[in-house]
């Protein structure tokens, strides 16, 4: 008896980079400094336009969202 099923793709691991995350914030003044590990970076003071609603850090990408009182008028 022959075994045909053979594995014919090698499990690999996606060197994915970790994707930015969303962060939900309650103020408009944001000081980022990456958290700890590969994406750690000088602190970065991020303002968020209440028009606009949200924010990205240009250094880590995180991406900060007003919320609660932050996201309204
Ligand atoms: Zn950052």
């Amino acid at each position: 008896m022959r075994q045909t099923d053979c594995a014919m793709t090698p499990q690999t691991t996606p060197t994915t980079p970790t994707p930015p995350e969303t962060l939900v914030v309650q103020a408009t003044r944001i000081a980022c400094d990456g958290g700890e590990g590969a994406l750690g970076h000088p602190r970065v003071w991020l303002t968020i336009v209440p028009e606009v609603g949200h924010v990205d850090c240009p250094y880590c990408g995180r991406h900060y969202v007003a919320g609660g009182d932050a996201a309204a008028h």
